[in-house]
């Protein structure tokens, strides 16, 4: 079982602070909140974390501080820090990268920027602890531990519609040909027939069981996965709003 990226929210809203650590749980990490810098320093000494989510209002000490302190320190130096601020000012993103942060994200963000910020900082720092997870609606890829599940129960798919799936998940809503699933899929070096694309969809339906139906054909056009269909429950924070 590999290790979740440990992410340390340091955020005074608990409101926003919450949703944060919500959206990251769902998504394979494992979130800690502090609300101010004392307890963000304490947290830090305790446990080194993977990557800092960084507010830029905090009471006491501010975001711009901490991280200016972070980066001083010889054991904290290199951890990533993804600053989040209220301010869409040129100045102030200036200072905050200045500061040591690695990027910063304004508020209000949608969860799929923030996740996208936090796997770009830990890609260019740490590679190697990168979860390569996919998630469309309630269904879940994740590429490292080779695991599909909908709604938390997992599915059992055959290699060839698993590497299709991972394609068509990472390349949600969007319609794709049967000529560039072979390409994307199998490889461009391959001579195989664009039905073969038919059969390995439809062994792919079947193993998705309930969620099959995320698997749109689209005719005379190709194949499309879509969040809008297979789930009765929302995305979690497909839309998470902060102000
Ligand atoms: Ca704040």
């Amino acid at each position: 079982m590999r290790k979740l990226p440990r992410v340390l929210v340091v955020e005074d809203e608990p409101s926003i602070a919450e949703l944060i650590a919500v959206n990251l749980r769902h998504n394979g990490f494992a979130p800690t909140v502090v609300f101010d810098g004392a307890a963000a320093q304490r947290e830090v000494d305790a446990v080194l974390p993977d990557v800092i989510l960084l507010d830029w209002m905090l009471p006491g000490e501010s975001g711009a501080a901490l991280a200016r302190q972070w980066r001083k320190n010889e054991r904290t130096k290199t951890v990533p820090i993804l600053m989040l601020t209220a301010r869409s000012d040129e100045s102030d993103k200036v200072q905050g990268l200045d500061a040591g942060a690695d990027d910063y994200i304004t508020k209000p963000f949608s969860t799929q920027e923030l996740l996208a910020r936090i796997r770009a900082v830990l890609r260019r720092r740490a590679p190697e602890i990168v979860n390569d997870t996919v998630q469309v609606g309630e269904l879940v890829l994740d590429a490292a531990t080779y695991r599909i599940t909908f709604c938390g129960t997992e599915l059992k798919v055959g290699p060839t519609e698993f590497k299709l799936l991972h394609y068509l998940m990472k390349h949600a809503e969007r319609v794709h040909t049967r000529g560039t699933l072979l390409d994307k899929v199998w490889g461009d070096h391959v001579f195989i027939e664009e039905r073969t694309v038919d059969v390995h969809v439809k062994r792919l339906r079947e193993s998705l069981g309930e969620a099959a139906c995320m698997i749109e054909t689209v005719r005379g056009a190709g194949y499309r996965l879509t969040g809008s269909n297979g789930n009765s429950r929302p995305a979690p924070g497909s839309s998470l709003s902060t102000a």
